[in-house]
């Protein structure tokens, strides 16, 4: 491929050799879908990864032109990185099929594009809206607080908690089984700085939740890394307690809080169907929404668990 000039452009045909779509992508450039005048939908590039994720908190809305026309012929475009065997980005094109304006959509690759990307620019999609269980809950919270729920996790449900963190001054970043005592010490240090703290009923093997290991080389300003799969929470039976995330007009409304979010769901979509999760690891979510709601305040909206006031 690396002797290839120039990038490479494909008119996207579906297998019923349709050339006209409706869209409907999120404006990161994150994922997006196309229909057909014959009611198909097919995912844009490797959209199925994220698509239905996605969907749960926003359907995108179909694609206008401005002309009103929503039916468009699409065209990709595969820009190749110099010097390698992959692409840097994917630009689609698209023209009206009334005015025959064009507008450029930009998708955005979380890994490197690959040669089948090209191969399969689009996939066929049965369903394009499957609803599960999912919950985001968001709130600024103390300190206290954090430890609190961390101690609720830890003690109360007995839950086992691995935690991905940095150790500043080792300038070192670990993924560990730990416990409250360590725990405690890695919130309460700014020795420390954490990513995510995960909790599960039972042992989960390391290996299976990190993406890759660097162990790293022997420069001294070299951080050694380790990444843990972002959404490893949504196919396991996981709760997610992201690191504080600092909003800074949002801390001066709400006094010395910073701003955290919990993540898990007891469904999730795997091959276009909806998989569930185990009995037990629902009745455990529905304790933890359950202690929520009785010790933080809801009166921030929906999904909002925010430290209660002194
Ligand atoms: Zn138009």
């Amino acid at each position: 491929m690396s002797m290839m000039p120039g990038n490479l452009i494909i008119d996207i045909v579906t297998e019923k050799n349709e050339t006209e779509f409706q869209l409907r992508f999120f404006d990161d450039g994150k994922a997006g879908i196309l229909h057909t005048r014959t009611g198909e939908s097919y995912f844009v590039l490797d959209s199925s990864d994220y698509w239905y994720d996605l969907i749960q908190s926003r359907y995108p809305p179909v694609k206008k032109c401005s002309c009103e026309n929503d039916w468009f012929k699409v065209r990709f475009e595969y820009i190749i990185r110099e010097g390698y065997d992959e692409f840097r980005s994917v630009f689609i094109d698209i023209y009206c099929t009334k005015c025959n304006q064009e507008e450029l959509v930009v998708i955005d690759f979380r890994h490197s594009p690959t040669m089948q990307l090209y191969e399969t620019p689009i996939t066929f999609c049965e369903k394009p809206v499957i609803k599960y269980s999912l919950h985001l809950l968001a709130g600024y919270w103390t300190t206290r607080s954090l430890k609190k729920i961390i101690k609720h996790m830890c003690c109360s449900l007995d839950l086992k908690a691995y935690c991905w963190f940095m150790d500043l001054k080792e300038r070192k970043k670990y993924f560990k089984l730990t416990d409250y005592k360590e725990l405690r010490a890695i919130v309460g240090s700014s020795r420390f700085s954490y990513t995510a703290i995960f909790f599960a009923r039972t042992e989960m093997a390391l290996n299976e939740m990190i993406e890759e290991i660097d162990t790293g080389d022997t420069q001294k300003d070299c951080i050694n890394e380790v990444y843990v799969k972002e959404d490893i929470w949504r196919t396991h039976e996981l709760i997610k307690l992201g690191g504080p995330i600092v909003i800074a007009s949002d801390l001066a409304w709400f006094g010395l809080r910073e701003y955290y979010m919990v993540s898990f769901c007891e469904q999730f979509i795997c091959d276009g169907a909806v998989v569930e999760k185990s009995e037990e690891f629902k009745e455990l979510t529905s304790n933890v929404l359950k202690w929520m709601n009785s010790n933080f305040s809801t009166a921030r909206g929906a999904n909002c668990y925010d430290s209660k006031l002194l």
